[in-house]
């Protein structure tokens, strides 16, 4: 199988700043397109959809708006509104701004995310005790902030420290406030390395070997040939996610392989625009796609996407903001 295609060895890669928008806007594109499909059976959705769900029609079991975003875009904007103000890394910002969202009556909340979100509220600590049930994909589905607002992986910062191990460091602290469990912390890190080697130029051969490390240390990911689980246990869905991206040969047919799949269609779908997203830019996602998205969502991470990357340091040109921790 060739993972390197046309698009992506041709003239024109996108800019940074384009796989840096194409990743978040990707993302709340998967969230939104999948979401009216979500806990369906591919069977079904071919029934109810003419045989295809290809476009943003709402609905679904939280019957939502066409275009309307759900708790995994939700929380991620929680999570880089957090980082944009304290202009840095401060954990207990990020489980407050969690806090907030939670009391926000937010339209959906997972079931591991309300418990640890609960617990942070009643008794102040940052993380819960390992826990075998807390293996659901809600740590991983929230990690894009954290992967654009850090410095990038080779560089290296006399009081950060190594970009990368910073970047392994704050995903999983913020994993921990609702998620005890390795299997997320580890599927959180990876997708999240995947993205910023992407974000730094890489190829989908770069994030094949940063999945075949995953895979390596933990066989249970193993997603060749893909077992067909399309639930919200995180290695269910890393493997969905990883057989759609380093198959598809486009943002679009990305992301109508995946949320056809059904299941947790919304987070398999956003997980898969963010890669997408990353390797083949803004300009990649389908207009008829992004101009349905929720109005103020857009421009939100519009926003945080540009914001993210100044606080990461991505660009030689950006201010060095300060550090919190
Ligand atoms: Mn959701
Ligand atoms: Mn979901």
């Amino acid at each position: 199988m060739s993972v390197l295609s046309l698009s992506e060895t041709g003239p024109r890669r996108p800019s940074l700043e384009e796989r840096a928008s194409g990743a978040y806007l990707g993302f709340a594109v998967g969230d939104a397109l999948g979401a009216p499909v979500e806990f369906m059976t591919p069977r079904e959705i071919r029934a109810a959809h003419n045989g295809i769900h290809d476009s943003m029609t709402g609905g679904g079991w939280l019957r939502l708006r066409p275009g309307q975003v759900t708790d995994d875009t939700q929380m991620s904007l929680a999570l880089g509104g957090a980082m944009l103000a304290g202009g840095g890394w401060n954990l207990r910002a990020v489980a407050d701004s969690f806090a907030g969202w939670l009391q926000s009556r937010p339209v959906d909340v997972g079931n591991t995310c309300r418990r640890g979100i609960r617990r942070y509220l009643q008794t102040g600590t940052l993380r819960g005790a390992p826990a075998e049930e807390d293996g659901g994909n809600g740590a991983l589905m929230r990690n894009l902030p954290v992967a654009l607002g850090t410095p990038p992986p080779r560089d290296a910062d006399t009081v950060l420290g190594d970009g990368d191990a910073v970047f392994a460091r704050r995903s999983i602290e913020q994993a921990r406030i609702t998620h005890g469990h390795v299997l997320s912390d580890e599927a959180t890190v990876a997708l999240g390395r995947m993205t910023r080697v992407l974000l730094s130029g890489g190829t989908r051969e770069d994030c094949r070997r940063i999945a075949d490390g995953l895979v390596a240390r933990h066989r249970v990911f193993a997603f060749e040939p893909w077992p067909g689980r399309t639930s919200g246990y995180v290695v269910d869905t890393v493997q969905t996610v990883l057989d759609v991206f380093f198959r598809g040969e486009t943002f679009e047919a990305c992301l109508l392989d995946v949320v056809n799949r059904g299941g947790d269609a919304d987070t398999n779908g956003a997980l898969t625009g963010q890669l997408a997203g990353a390797l083949w830019g803004v300009r990649a996602i389908p207009e008829r796609w992004l101009r349905k998205l929720d109005e103020r969502v857009r421009a939100e991470i519009s926003a945080q996407a540009r914001g993210l990357l100044l606080l990461g340091r991505w660009s030689a040109r950006a201010a060095a903001p300060e550090d919190k921790t």
